[in-house]
């Protein structure tokens, strides 16, 4: 409340100041409608594994397909939508919207979706995972919940406890953006991920930055010691590739194998895999 009475109070005295909160509160306000509408979509990006180069799953990514701003872009909403709370809402459709997709694959890829601060600190938010999976079809363990240091670093306890009863349900947690936070270190070790993603900014350096490729690198080892798979974003080049896998690094994801596209255009990449690994329950 005294925040928002702040920001209130500066609208009297700049005027650039309140054209932004103008802009954010029009956005805000679009977003509702947007979604009850139709305008947001979700993109998929294909996930591989680094040494069969098999697709191994997809990332769910979302689009705003704005009435007259066009193609809007998570880093221009998402933070809006937290703001606002709506994430909470927006993210209960990301999540039912994803799930429903996988559960229709032919074959059982992973599903991978982001999940936002506010929903993971929301007390109702293992229910609502729970009864997406069953409302679905989904099998639990084909969906991996992406979280970042942001969502867990506020209430250790409690996020420890969330994760807990989410890992219980079968899903998968993974931490997402790592090494962009101040103390990804101490939360791997203290956190039960299934998988660690490293973020694009270091992949992005590994040939011409030794300090990027030094913090891929013990990363690396660091999560093979305790175990935990690791995924790099953001691999766009032949020598990105060639780096993370002489380093180990189990699966890859970017532009160089592949843009996030709608979801036409993977049903063709899902149903060109031709058969179902060995031992796992096939999904109508
Ligand atoms: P993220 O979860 O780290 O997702 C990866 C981002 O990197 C995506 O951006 C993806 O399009 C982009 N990317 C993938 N490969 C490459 C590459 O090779 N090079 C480059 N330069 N970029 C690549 P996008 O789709 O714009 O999403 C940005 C962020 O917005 C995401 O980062 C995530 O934090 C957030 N976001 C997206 N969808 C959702 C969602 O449904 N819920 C929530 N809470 N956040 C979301
Ligand atoms: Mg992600
Ligand atoms: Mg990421
Ligand atoms: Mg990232």
């Amino acid at each position: 409340r005294a925040k928002e009475t702040a920001s209130n109070a500066v609208c009297f005295y700049d005027p650039s100041m309140d054209r932004a909160v103008r802009e954010r509160n029009v956005l805000a306000m679009d977003m509702r409608a947007g979604l009850r509408r139709g305008e947001f979509q979700l993109h998929y990006q294909r996930q591989n594994d680094t040494f069969t180069g098999a697709v191994v799953g997809f990332e769910a990514l979302l689009r705003w397909n704005h009435p007259d701003r066009g193609s809007v872009r998570p880093a221009e909403f998402i933070p809006i939508a937290e703001r606002s709370g709506f994430i909470v809402e927006l993210g209960e459709w990301v999540l039912r919207e994803a799930c429903r997709e996988a559960a229709s694959w032919r074959n059982p890829l992973s599903i991978a979706v982001n999940i936002a601060t506010q929903q993971l600190a929301d007390p109702r938010f293992p229910g609502l995972v729970q009864e997406i999976l069953q409302e679905s079809g989904l099998d639990p363990a084909r969906l991996e919940l992406e979280i970042t240091e942001t969502g867990i670093i506020a209430d250790h306890q409690r996020a420890l406890q969330t994760i807990r009863h989410l890992k219980s349900l079968g899903v998968r947690i993974a931490m997402d953006d790592y090494g962009t936070g101040y103390s990804s270190l101490s939360m791997l070790l203290a956190f039960p991920f299934d998988k660690i993603k490293i973020d694009r900014q270091f992949v992005d350096g590994v040939a011409t930055s030794a300090q990027s490729a030094a913090i891929v690198r013990s990363t690396l080892i660091l999560a093979s010691s305790l175990e935990i798979p690791v995924l790099a974003e953001g691999v766009e080049t032949d020598a990105h590739v060639n780096f993370l896998r002489e380093e180990g690094c189990v699966q890859l994801q970017g532009f160089f194998f592949g843009q996030p596209v709608p979801r036409a255009e993977i049903e063709t990449i899902v149903n060109s895999i031709p058969d179902h690994p060995p031992g796992r329950k096939k999904v109508a």
